[in-house]
């Protein structure tokens, strides 16, 4: 391609709409424009990066033995129904009516369409198990569409489905995903973790990883630990209990007078208790019922957790101000456990068993309690880890500290079980002509928000540093003066050389300064560039630069295709070991 032709509208300043570093870089490097908010046309250049992304997937999904089949984005609102994801959709879905007034929506995900087309196509357990995906557009109405292609409104997704005869053969072919998404943000250059994570609202029963690219800008933090495999969302992560022995305590509970104290902070400061004797209580609501929660006083709750604990609420959160005096007796900044109303279910986090005294409210505005002792003191109804993990904690698997970092998640892969097979009676015949639930698995991968991430950890103030296995193109050839009509011929020739060792090239053929060229092909991030001018000529060669290191070197005219192939092929090599 001749740069002259292509499509490239790069820009020198940095357009105001736009917060990160990926989505600043797109736009100035002109890889996609922007036509309403989270919907992009993607230029040339673009375009050929997720191309080169789409490409890797694919092949990694071919070799797990997965079928590429392609699906309607247009879906109608009958299988959702079924479902009833219709209306738990809600406002993300995009709707629309036909002119017959029945409604579709623009699928956000094709769980129920790959279902209904298993249900009605797949009779025997000799079909299974089967790998069914596409790579295709999403649709998704976000509340906060933003930073470019990272949370788009539409957007490419490659999404798998499973159809396993049980649990164990879904286990291989979750396995086989797992594997599979290793490979590929490995092959893409990409530095990234697979954490344990929440299911959320595409549900299923056994368990889900979200695989996340770190970098600053993420949306999501995640612990991780440097020893060994685990890593999880905070959200998820499990904590360690800490607490000191128990020693019996013999004073009974004593009830003083805090005037004006409220919080844990305020208790500390003024009696001197630390943080961690302390209990922080909350209370809840979820399904018309409360619930006081407690954690160590220096401990956030983490509301996920005593979801799951309590079986899946639909809608617990923090009760309202008022309700919780008429309910406690005492207001918000005063609350414990000690003489709840039986009405109420004590949910205790399981460091609160470990500590020796605690103080805490005494459901009296201006009271505390002081030595309390849980299970003498107050009951606690249901224990479990419901908190927050902080930064430095321990690893629950090998003990060795934790690392905080943030992630950009650019995958998922869920065990649905039968959610789905249920919903809408997907079955098989098994060897003794019984009808069984198709087991299901989904397996989603943000292929334009993998391009954002992949910029997000390859830049420096110059630009984009592609990785070489999504590069656009490998190369750039700038020609210095295009007026000297050997300098012209030589850029020429190796143009042509380079497309005929397989080498992706671009000729910077404009009439314009080096260093316009030189900024431009520093912008868009080719991994290699060489640039041809009389006096490299006069030796000889070419200068050949490492866009990631900077590293030049003059390179005998004649050597360049081989040696730049050499070079992409380490680079690539050094990618998938990094
Ligand atoms: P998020 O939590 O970021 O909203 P999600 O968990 O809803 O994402 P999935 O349903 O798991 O997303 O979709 C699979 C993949 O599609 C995600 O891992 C992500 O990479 C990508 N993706 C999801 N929503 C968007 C979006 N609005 N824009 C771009 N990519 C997205
Ligand atoms: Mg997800």
């Amino acid at each position: 391609m001749r740069v002259s032709q292509l499509l490239n509208p790069t820009l020198r300043e940095v357009p105001a709409e736009a917060e990160v570093i990926s989505h600043q870089l797109m736009l100035k490097a002109g890889l996609i424009r922007k036509a309403a908010a989270g919907v992009y046309t993607y230029l040339p250049l673009g375009w050929r990066i997720l191309r080169k992304i789409e490409q890797i997937v694919r092949e990694e999904m071919d070799a797990q033995g997965g079928q590429e089949l392609m699906m309607p984005i247009m879906q109608p609102a009958e299988l959702w129904q079924e479902t009833g994801r219709w209306e738990v959709y809600g406002p993300e879905m995009f709707r629309l009516r036909d002119r017959h007034e029945r409604e579709f929506c623009l699928g956000p995900t094709h769980e129920e369409l790959i279902t209904d087309l298993v249900r009605g196509d797949v009779r025997s357990y000799k079909q299974l198990p089967l790998l069914l995906y596409q790579i295709q557009n999403k649709y998704r109405d976000e509340r906060r569409p933003r930073f470019g292609l990272m949370r788009g409104r539409e957007f490419i997704m490659k999404d798998l489905y499973s159809f396993d005869r049980d649990p164990e053969s879904l286990r291989v072919s979750y396995q086989k995903m797992y594997a599979a998404y290793e490979r590929i943000f490995t092959r893409c250059g990409l530095t990234f973790r697979a954490v344990e994570a929440d299911a959320g609202a595409i549900g299923g029963s056994g368990g889900t990883h979200e695989f996340m690219v770190l970098a600053e800008s993420g949306e999501a933090e995640v612990v991780y630990c440097p020893a060994c495999h685990y890593a999880a969302n905070v959200e998820q992560a499990e904590c360690q209990p800490q607490g000191a022995l128990r020693v019996p305590v013999q004073e009974a509970p004593e009830l003083i007078e805090t005037p004006g104290l409220r919080t844990i902070e305020d208790i500390t400061q003024t009696l001197g208790t630390p943080k961690s004797a302390q209990i922080k209580s909350l209370v809840y609501q979820g399904d018309a019922h409360l619930y006081l929660v407690l954690v160590r006083g220096d401990r956030e709750v983490n509301a996920l957790k005593v979801n799951h604990l309590l079986g899946g609420l639909n809608n617990l959160q923090l009760a309202a101000p008022e309700m919780v005096e008429q309910v406690m007796g005492g207001s918000v900044g005063s609350l414990g456990p000690v003489g709840a109303p039986p009405e109420i279910q004590i949910v205790a986090d399981q460091e609160i068993t470990l500590m020796p005294r605690l103080t805490c409210g005494a459901n009296r505005t201006d009271y505390h309690y002081k030595n309390v002792v849980p299970g003498r003191d107050f009951r606690i109804d249901i224990l479990g880890d419901i908190r927050m993990i902080t930064p430095g904690e321990t690893c629950l698997k090998c003990g060795m500290p934790l690392e905080n970092a943030r992630g950009i998640e650019v995958g998922q892969v869920f065990n649905l079980g039968t959610k789905y097979s249920q919903a809408l009676h997907a079955v098989y015949v098994d060897e003794h002509g019984k009808e069984q639930l198709i087991y299901m698995g989904c397996y989603g991968i943000g292929v334009s928000r993998t391009m954002a991430a992949a910029i997000e950890q390859h830049h420096d103030p110059d630009g984009i540093i592609w990785p070489a296995a999504i590069a656009p193109y490998h190369c750039i050839i700038v020609p210095v003066n295009l007026k000297d009509g050997q300098v012209a011929a030589a850029a020429e020739e190796l143009y042509r050389a380079l497309w005929a060792a397989g080498v992706e090239t671009v000729l910077d053929d404009r009439d314009e300064r080096p260093g316009v060229k030189f900024k431009d092909a520093d912008l868009i991030g080719y991994p290699l560039r060489i640039t041809v001018g009389a006096k490299s000529l006069a030796q000889g060669g070419a200068e050949l630069r490492v866009r990631a290191s900077g590293e030049v070197e003059l390179t005998p005219l004649p050597e360049l295709p081989s040696r730049v192939q050499t070079m992409l092929q380490a680079m690539i090599e050094g990618e998938l070991h990094a």
